[in-house]
């Protein structure tokens, strides 16, 4: 037997195209090339998909011997009507041409997907000099999720590109580059306050200390520039001075995990993805998630307690918006994985950092300033989204879901 030949072998040799188009059932495959295999062809590539109970079987074939080029169509035809099947055969000459260089994944998330949608993203892509080269469903729930597979421009000009029109359009799109790096392991670090959970931490013990609207005001403050991060959590911490720590099992029942959160975390868990929060919130809180939910890090503010209350301070240093960037860090060193595999969640100014630090940084149901600066934003409320930006499917998750039930 000789050895295999390389790549370029089947490049100038003739081919046959042989396309099937019809109802699926059990069998067709096998069908097709017991057919084909009268004529001692050799596959050279093979593609299937089947879209509301129909199938579009293509399968690239080298030509047969000789003067049997005929009754290989024949044969094929005639067993394709026998099943109803509609049956193509174009002859042509090799392969498909090589992808381009700069290869790309962009996930389009909408709800629902509209034609218009679809048309202006694939007309950026071609634009920006990119071929979509295949493209699949992740999801039909809770969004619709497809994956187009893009080649022959870089990531970052994609994305670039791709940023505003999905603005425009209120879809979501998430663009990653392709390789083996998206199946190595990874890690991903998540804020908390209306990330993780719907509810911002201080806001519930500030109910609980009857100082909601101050703290509120310290908040607008904040947001108005007047203070920075670290002033804001002094001034707010300190309005809940003297609250009894049984306040704390309140607050910590009170929390509401966001839509998708134990989704998201149980299928990372299985991918072997490491996952953790930080968070300007409070380790009272953090530690209990990470308990419930199996996380290997978190790391937050502590609410200094003494003699059962609130003092109205915190220990040790603050975590702002460097600092989170910085945990990031540490949480992918102590994981042992690149920060080019990281994965940052977050939906706030203070989570910037964090999120451009990251391999992929995705702006949660963010503010439109941190949604423009950050790679990629998720715009539904639902936290298992951000799996079909890592290319898991729905199906995927399902079936695992299942099979540990
Ligand atoms: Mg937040």
């Amino acid at each position: 037997m000789s050895a295999p030949q390389p790549p370029q072998a089947t490049a100038d040799v003739p081919t046959l195209l042989v396309k099937i188009f019809g109802k699926d059932r059990p069998g067709i495959t096998a069908g097709l090339f017991d057919t084909l295999a009268a004529f001692s062809v050799d596959v050279v590539d093979l593609e299937q998909v089947v879209t509301r109970g129909r199938i579009v079987l293509c399968a690239l074939v080298t030509e047969p011997a000789a003067g049997l080029e005929g009754e290989l169509r024949s044969t094929v035809h005639s067993w394709a009507d026998s099943l109803k099947l509609q049956a193509e055969i174009i002859s042509g000459v090799g392969d498909n041409r090589p992808r381009g260089e700069g290869r790309s994944h962009v996930t389009v998330l909408g709800h629902p997907l509209t034609a218009e949608s679809t048309a202006a993203i694939a007309a950026r892509i071609t634009a920006t000099g990119g071929n979509i080269d295949r493209i699949f469903r992740l999801a039909k729930y809770p969004v619709t999720a497809v994956e187009f597979a893009v080649s022959g421009t870089p990531t970052e000009s994609l994305r670039t590109a791709l940023a505003p029109e999905a603005a425009a359009l209120g879809v979501d799109v998430a663009v990653v580059s392709a390789g083996l790096h998206r199946r190595a392991q990874r890690l991903v670090v998540m804020d908390v306050d209306s990330t993780l959970i719907q509810d911002e931490v201080i806001e519930l013990f500030a109910a609980h200390a009857g100082c909601e609207e101050q703290v509120a005001e310290v908040t607008n403050a904040a947001m108005r520039g007047e203070l920075d991060f670290e002033q804001s959590l002094h001034a707010r911490v300190a309005l809940l001075e003297g609250l009894d720590v049984s306040v704390v099992e309140k607050v910590r029942a009170e929390v509401r995990l966001t839509p998708g959160a134990r989704t998201l975390v149980r299928t990372l868990k299985r991918l072997g993805y490491q996952v953790g929060v930080v968070s300007g919130g409070f380790t009272q809180v953090t530690d209990d998630l990470m308990e419930r939910l199996g996380l290997d890090f978190a790391h937050a503010n502590t609410l200094e307690i003494v003699d059962g209350k609130l003092t109205g301070k915190v220990t040790g240093d603050i975590v702002d918006r460097a600092g989170k960037a910085r945990l990031l860090r540490r949480f992918a060193a102590e994981a042992g994985v690149p920060l080019a595999q990281t994965v940052a969640i977050g939906d706030g100014a203070n989570d910037l950092d964090m999120l451009n630090a990251a391999g992929l940084g995705v702006a949660f149901n963010a503010k439109p300033v941190v949604r423009e600066a950050a790679h990629t934003a998720v715009n539904f409320p639902f936290l298992d989204t951000v799996l079909y930006l890592l290319g898991v499917t729905r199906e995927e998750v399902e079936a695992a879901d299942a099979r540990d039930a």
